[in-house]
């Protein structure tokens, strides 16, 4: 699949990835916009929310919690997914792979 995020995950691009499960990996996100920039990446290329079966989404952000002081947000830290809409891109969305941004080393 032509998908950055899946080539990450399948080792075709490289990236330090500092959690992998088997549900999600976390790497750091390439254009940081934070000083701590991760992103929480589903195993399964799943293009928006709406594509998510089961609970995935719900371990992910539970897992980030437990996973949240070892990655350097011991004071805190902001979660972002930007979608794609039906008719436009509002938010941004660049990567058609869902993902979790997780941001923080600063007040934001
Ligand atoms: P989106 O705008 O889709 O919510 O966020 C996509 C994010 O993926 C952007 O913050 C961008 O910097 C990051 N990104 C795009 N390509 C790569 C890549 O090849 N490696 C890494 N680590 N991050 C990437
Ligand atoms: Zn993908």
């Amino acid at each position: 699949m032509d998908c950055v995020f899946c080539k990450i995950i399948n080792g075709e691009i490289p990236s330090n990835i500092v959690y992998s499960d088997d549900d999600m990996v976390i790497f750091p996100d390439i254009s940081p916009k934070a000083p701590i920039h991760y992103l929480a990446v589903p195993k399964v290329h799943y293009p928006l929310i709406a594509d998510v079966e089961g609970e995935l989404i719900g371990k992910m952000l539970t897992r980030i919690s437990t996973l949240a002081n070892k990655l350097g947000l011991q004071k805190g830290y902001r979660l972002v997914i930007n979608q794609r809409g039906t008719e436009g891109n509002d938010a941004g969305q660049e990567v058609m792979h869902l993902h979790i941004h997780i941001m923080g080393g600063r007040k934001l």
